[in-house]
């Protein structure tokens, strides 16, 4: 072969830039199912199935547009354990006079590629991905002097560059952002009528992936009974459909909200078909903007879904190339607890936690408050050492690619950069998540109370957070009134909530 175009399994688009000028009779696609990018975490049977069933149906794809196509199978008799090995194999089999791809997503493919083609004295001609709106050079350019980075002004850049929600040179509806409007809790009788989420029911190739996956990662954490993701770009798109009839018009109000056994609620659920690349964010985004102006979606809901996708969703992918391979390192609260056992099971009294974590092991999915303000927060205010939830984060969720979630988790949720992505770390009681969700009513614990039989773990650990980081947090001008309640607390207050942290740290923590 002339090239030999390397498709990872986050990069399955036909219209990729790796196929530019791809010759059928000259050039080949190489892609390979191997088992170590589903152990190197722990990662979740969803995800795996997920990953190699869109995989497998993108192979179709490909060999009905007519291009070669060399595809290892996980459970071929030969196949190599790892990429580097799989690709070093096809080399010496092909024998290509160069290779070629789409510039992959995680830092650890992306040298372990390089590594492989420098061996063989190959060149690895590496093209931008075209599935986003800026490049990691634009992101740098914008970065570049500033101390610290802001979602904010990276986003109305976009916007406007892209004339996306402007109206002239200001933003549509005279506001750039509609937050304030997009924070709504349900009432006590929670959520009425959520519109049925799009199932696809696994058909006889994915069947195929589903039986693999269940006997060859038989001890992997998760369940494939509810599998129904989108798998290939047909599904995707017709999600995306659904997803602006059906949920797009209450997706704002409700972006916060929690409800037990409500996995769904009004979110899109798009993005593990964004980050596969079996949708290109353009498109998603103008099916939102569409919506707007034919009046079916109001604009504080769209502007609100808009941001998610043009906002953050860039920028993380910009911290994540511009700070790897350190950011992976960063543990700027000093955190050493191992992540408690229940993590991988669900099996906790703490009722939000249960929930939360019994939908991500069923479905591989969670909302962002979920993970942010649930299972996020719990890490932070434990105390949990940051890699250990990075790893636990990237098993898990179907749509967990190291790009996006590292700087999520570190950055965003434990606060483990410093600063660098959040002006301050998402600490709170369990009157948060009261009052943005059902799940206190049913739970066993009082948010209400730090200390004592019935006080919700999540209020002892947040005044234990501020107890042990308060000269670090007296700083930040933007925990002044945290820090100031605490400084109400007298020694004896502040003696009897360590101690009980403690004994959280020691009943609760205990890793399996
Ligand atoms: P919606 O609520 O419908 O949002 C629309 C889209 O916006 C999403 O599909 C997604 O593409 C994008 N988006 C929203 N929030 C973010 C964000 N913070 N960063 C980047 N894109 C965003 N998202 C991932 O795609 N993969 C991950 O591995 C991942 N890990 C996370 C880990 C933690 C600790 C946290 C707090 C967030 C993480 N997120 C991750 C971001 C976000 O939670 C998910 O994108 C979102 O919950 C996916 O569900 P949805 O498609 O229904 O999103
Ligand atoms: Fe979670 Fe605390 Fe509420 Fe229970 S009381 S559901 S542990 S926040």
């Amino acid at each position: 072969a002339r090239s030999l175009v390397i498709v990872l399994g986050d990069q399955l688009d036909l219209a990729a830039s790796a196929f530019d000028g791809f010759d059928a009779a000259r050039d080949t696609v190489w892609m390979a199912e191997v088992a170590e990018e589903s152990t190197h975490v722990w990662s979740s049977k969803p995800r795996i199935a997920l990953f190699l069933a869109a995989m497998r149906h993108f192979a179709l794809a490909l060999r009905k547009a007519g291009r070669t196509l060399i595809y290892q199978q996980l459970d071929d008799a030969d196949a190599a354990p790892d990429l580097a090995t799989a690709l070093r194999a096809a080399i010496a089999k092909h024998g290509p006079e160069r290779l070629v791809m789409t510039a992959p997503g995680d830092w650890r493919v992306l040298q372990a590629l390089r590594g492989v083609a420098r061996d063989a004295g190959l060149e690895l001609e590496l093209r931008d991905d075209r599935h986003f709106y800026t490049t990691v050079r634009d992101f740098a350019a914008h970065a570049k002097g500033r101390k610290t980075l802001r979602l904010e002004y990276f986003y109305r850049e976009l916007r406007k560059r892209h004339d996306i929600l402007m109206d002239g040179g200001k933003p549509l509806g005279g506001q750039w952002n509609y937050d304030v409007e997009n924070r709504g809790a349900f009432d006590a009788e929670g959520p009425r009528d959520v519109p049925e989420p799009i199932r696809f029911e696994p058909d006889a190739l994915t069947r195929e992936v589903l039986d693999l996956v269940a006997s060859r990662f038989a001890d992997h954490p998760g369940s494939l009974d509810a599998f129904a993701w989108p798998v290939s770009r047909e599904q995707a798109l017709e999600s995306l459909m659904r997803f602006v009839r059906d949920r797009l018009p209450q997706f704002g109000r409700y972006q916060d909200a929690m409800w037990p056994g409500q996995p769904w609620l009004y979110h899109s659920h798009l993005s593990a078909a964004l980050n596969l690349k079996l949708l290109d964010p353009r498109e998603v985004v103008s099916a939102a903007v569409e919506a707007h102006e034919d009046g079916r979606a109001p604009l504080a809901d769209v502007e609100g879904f808009v941001r998610q996708i043009l906002g953050w969703r860039e920028y993380v992918r910009g911290i994540y190339w511009t700070r790897m391979p350190d950011y992976l390192e960063s543990n700027a609260l000093d955190a050493h607890v191992d992540l408690p056992g229940f993590y991988w099971t669900g099996d906790t009294d703490m009722h939000c936690l249960a929930d939360t974590i019994a939908q991500t092991l069923e479905h591989g999915y969670a909302h962002h408050i979920q993970r942010l303000m649930v299972t996020g927060l719990y890490a932070l205010l434990l105390g949990v050492e940051p890699k250990q939830v990075h790893a636990w984060y990237l098993a898990v969720y179907v749509d967990a690619v190291e790009w996006v979630e590292l700087p999520n988790t570190l950055g965003m949720s434990q606060f483990a950069d410093g600063g660098l992505m959040a002006s301050k770390p998402y600490a709170a009681t369990g009157q948060y998540i009261d009052r943005m969700s059902g799940y206190c009513k049913d739970c066993r614990y009082d948010p209400k109370q730090r200390t004592g039989e019935t006080a919700c773990p999540f209020s002892t650990l947040y005044w234990d957070f501020l107890i042990r980081h308060a000269d670090r947090l007296r700083e930040n001008p933007r925990m002044a009134l945290q820090v100031r309640n605490l400084e109400r607390l007298d020694d004896v207050e502040k003696r009897t909530i360590r101690d009980a942290a403690q004994l959280i740290r020691h009943e609760k923590g205990t890793p399996t």
